[in-house]
């Protein structure tokens, strides 16, 4: 099972209990395969999680949640930390301004695999970028990533809500939903065919959350290009949720 949404103590709004070490046991006592870790415009901690599951069976892939000038959610989901970290370059460069204040949105900690801080994030991560969310999905892209657009079904940060409608020409490889919404609940709601292969994940910001939401895949290996084919359908690759 695979839990393509988990934040960290880098989010300000997540616990700040979500180090690697605290997330990889969570996920493994919930019996999860894979998680993918994404928090909010930085993947500072993804090395770190990567490092805290070696050995164990359980596969941590890096990502980012990245904020659209619409004030969109997108998940990039990458093979390799550089990828991560080189798209993080990119939502640097165009995130908003300012400083965190930690007494208003939370700590934003870079951790080590071994839970131990290492440092403070002082941008703004809660702010958005000024990438619209064809630049963010095209930025992802660009990298290699999938992107899927986060909670759609969510009035805060969901594509649906900020838009009002889905983009066709949008180039996402999933949409994902955080709650037991049906996919025709969706439809009705906001009027649209939603062509895409849909995620179920938890958007877990603590420990007890990971895995609330997970998907099933049938893949050869936890490889982001295996992922990719299940979400396509092809080959006996397959998205069960
Ligand atoms: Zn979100
Ligand atoms: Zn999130």
């Amino acid at each position: 099972m695979a839990d393509f949404h988990v934040h960290t103590c880098l989010s300000p709004c997540a616990d700040d209990t979500m180090t690697p070490k605290t997330i990889v046991e969570a996920a493994l006592k919930r019996g999860l395969g894979l998680i993918a870790i994404s928090d909010h415009n930085s993947a500072e901690n993804v090395e770190a999680a990567v490092a805290a599951a070696e050995s164990l069976p359980l596969s941590v892939l890096p990502g980012i949640e990245i904020t659209s000038a619409e004030e969109v959610h997108v998940l990039g989901i990458f093979e390799t930390c550089k990828s991560a970290l080189e798209v993080q370059q990119v939502v640097y460069e165009h995130l908003i301004s300012g400083q965190n204040d930690e007494k208003l949105f939370g700590y934003q900690f870079a951790v080590d695999q071994f839970d131990y801080v290492v440092s403070e994030n002082e941008r703004l991560l809660i702010g958005a970028t000024d990438m619209s969310v064809d630049q963010v999905v095209a930025a992802v892209h660009k990298l290699g990533g999938l992107a899927v657009a986060a909670h759609i079904e969510r009035e805060r940060f969901g594509l649906l809500y900020q838009l009002g409608f889905m983009p066709e020409s949008l180039e996402l490889d999933a949409v994902e939903l955080t709650s037991k919404t049906t996919l025709k609940e969706v439809r009705d709601r906001f009027g649209c065919t939603l062509d895409f292969p849909v995620l179920r994940d938890s958007d877990a910001h603590f420990k007890e959350d990971i895995g609330k939401f997970s998907n099933e895949l049938v893949v050869e290996a936890p490889t982001l290009a295996e992922i990719r084919m299940a979400l396509r359908g092809v080959e006996g690759r397959q998205l069960i949720n």
